[in-house]
C-alpha cells in the first residue's frame, strides 16, 4: 500500500481540514478524536508520511520514535492523566480497525474504559 496524500490526517496536517487540535509542533499534531469513546480520546500524529505503526517504526529516524513517544507522554500529561489511567491504541491495518491511513495513536481516558 502506498501512501495516499489525501488522507484525512495529512489534510489536517496540510490546513485543508480543522481539528480540535492541543498540541502542535513542527513534528506533531495532538488534536480531539470526532467520533470520541470514553471522556478523553485525543490521536497524536506525527506530521511525516507514515501509514501505519509499522512504517513509522522501520523508516523513521530513530530521533523522531523517540522524539513522537516522548510527546505523547508529555501529551497524557497536559491531558492531566498521567497519574490515573489511560489507554494507548494503535491500529495497524484494516483487519486491526485501521480507518485512517497515516499513523497515529489513540490516547483514551476516562471513568470507565471498556475492557475489549
Ligand atoms: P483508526 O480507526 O484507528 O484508524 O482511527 C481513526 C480515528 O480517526 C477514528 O477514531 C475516527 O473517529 C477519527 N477521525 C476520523 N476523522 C476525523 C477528523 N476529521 N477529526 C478527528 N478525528 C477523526
Amino acid at each position: 500500500m502506498t501512501y495516499d496524500n489525501n488522507n484525512i490526517f495529512n489534510k489536517i496536517i496540510k490546513g485543508e481540514l480543522s481539528a480540535d487540535k492541543i498540541y502542535e509542533d513542527e513534528k506533531l499534531l495532538a488534536f480531539h478524536d470526532i467520533n470520541p469513546v470514553a471522556q478523553i480520546h485525543v490521536l497524536v500524529i506525527p506530521k511525516g508520511k507514515y501509514l501505519d505503526y509499522s512504517d513509522f517504526i522501520t523508516n523513521a529516524t530513530s530521533a523522531d520514535i523517540a522524539y513522537y513517544f516522548s510527546k505523547v507522554a508529555e501529551i497524557i500529561k497536559i491531558l492531566g492523566v498521567d497519574s490515573g489511567f489511560y489507554r494507548l491504541i494503535t491500529n495497524k491495518g484494516v483487519g486491526a480497525g485501521q480507518t485512517v491511513m497515516h499513523f497515529h495513536t489513540h490516547i483514551i481516558a476516562g471513568d470507565s474504559l471498556p475492557n475489549f
